[in-house]
């Protein structure tokens, strides 16, 4: 018998910083949308390790490619010219608005990147980023600061300066906050932890608006939106904005650490030789990785497929809506995130459902403290999609009868 769970959480525990609430599961593989644990358990996993694992878990193409990249090249650092990532940089730039890339290997770090380059792209006195309330940009200093929600901030103030939060979705409230000091708008075109919420596109284009006209960069955060998960190789690319600068990380990779930070030539030329740098960034087992993630979510009609089994999942929500109103309120997303907002007495049982859900072998996660967040991996088939509803139908019924 090898290591059981329960020895593995025990093991560590011990020698881990508290930080992570975890599910009592030590995972030893995964192919497509299945995992299992120590114990031989298999699960069906709807939230794709937080909507990193686009293509699932092991997908052949992007596993051969890290093999035959780890053979080759490992690490070299940025002094030197590496093929993986100028090609990484090459298909990036040739599918969105930008021209210009910097390879980070987290989304906080994308973020944080995106943060200077805004400063440093503005002069001075001018270095205030708005962002939004319900927002969530990341774990470094910088990017709780940016994010707009307070239980991220508390105990480790004092945040650092030049952030404000704008009220979600109210673009003459945001418009009475720009001041001589603002700098940038940092937006998700959808909130994914803030709960699977959109904006709605005419506030987008109204951010717009207002960024051209008092001259402010917008920064779209596409690091849950971006590659795919839409049904969009990038969520922008529905909604007619485009940002001035965006970053990317979680699926970029389909789970090695990789983030990015996409912009246009003009603005792109702020950052010269020393003003910012990683030591990994753009590592090529990393980039080889993302080479091989992209060219199958670029070939013909896989986004098409998301967007048609995105749309099927919404309904099958939907469907569990009507069944179940007393937990749920309503089913909202795009593509394949997808979030199943909760009633008051729902948002009670919030955890629960998720814990009775991991039992039954199915993963998915409450997001926001308001909604079920449904990030499965892009090849998920419309059986499992199935699979999924019935399982969380029959736990929507226990928990509605008992409450
Ligand atoms: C996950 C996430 C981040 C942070 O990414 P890390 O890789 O955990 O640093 C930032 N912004 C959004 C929208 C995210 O979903």
């Amino acid at each position: 018998m090898g290591t059981t769970n329960k020895e593995l959480a025990v093991r560590s525990d011990q020698v881990f910083i508290g930080t992570y609430t975890r599910y009592p599961a030590a995972m030893v593989k995964g192919a497509g949308c299945r995992l299992t644990d120590a114990e031989g358990k298999e699960y069906l996993d709807f939230l794709a390790g937080i909507a990193v694992c686009g293509l699932g878990h092991c997908h052949p193409a992007v596993t051969a490619a890290i093999c035959e990249q780890a053979s080759k090249l490992v690490h070299v650092s940025n002094l030197y010219y590496t093929e993986p990532q100028t090609e990484l940089a090459e298909l990036l730039t040739a599918h969105c608005f930008a021209d210009k890339v910097f390879l980070a290997n987290s989304g906080a770090e994308a973020n944080e990147a995106a943060i200077k380059l805004a400063r440093i792209c503005s002069g001075e006195d001018r270095y205030e980023v708005i962002s939004l309330a319900g927002s969530f940009h990341g774990r470094t200093l910088a990017t709780i600061a940016a994010t707009g929600q307070a239980k991220f901030q508390k105990g480790f103030e004092p945040m650092p300066e030049g952030f404000a939060h704008a009220p979600f979705g109210d673009l003459v409230a945001l418009k009475s906050m720009i001041t001589d000091q603002t700098c940038a708008i940092l937006c998700e075109p959808l909130q994914g932890e803030g709960g699977v919420r959109p904006l709605d596109l005419a506030y987008l284009q109204g951010l717009r608006r207002l960024c051209d006209k008092y001259n402010l960069l917008l920064i779209f955060d596409e690091i849950q939106t971006g590659m795919g998960r839409t049904g969009t190789l990038f969520a922008h690319e529905q909604m007619g904005v485009t940002p001035d600068i965006m970053t990317l990380a979680k699926a970029l990779g389909n789970g090695l650490p990789i983030g990015a930070l996409l912009t246009t030539k003009r603005i792109a030329a702020a950052f010269a030789p020393g003003t910012h740098a990683s030591t990994f960034g753009g590592n090529p087992v990393a980039a080889a990785a993302a080479v091989a993630t992209m060219k199958v979510m670029l070939a013909d009609g896989f986004l098409a497929e998301v967007r048609e089994k995105g749309n099927y999942l919404h309904a099958q929500l939907q469907t569990l809506v009507a069944r179940f109103p007393t937990l749920a309120l309503n089913a909202r997303g795009l593509g394949l995130i997808q979030g199943l907002l909760l009633t008051e007495a729902g948002v009670q049982q919030g955890g629960a459902i998720v814990n009775r859900m991991f039992a039954k072998g199915c993963l998915i996660n409450f997001a926001g403290g308001v909604a079920l967040r449904f990030v499965p991996p892009l090849i998920v088939s419309c059986e499992e999609i199935d699979q999924m509803i019935g399982l969380l139908a029959e736990v929507l019924a226990e928990v509605a009868g008992e409450i």
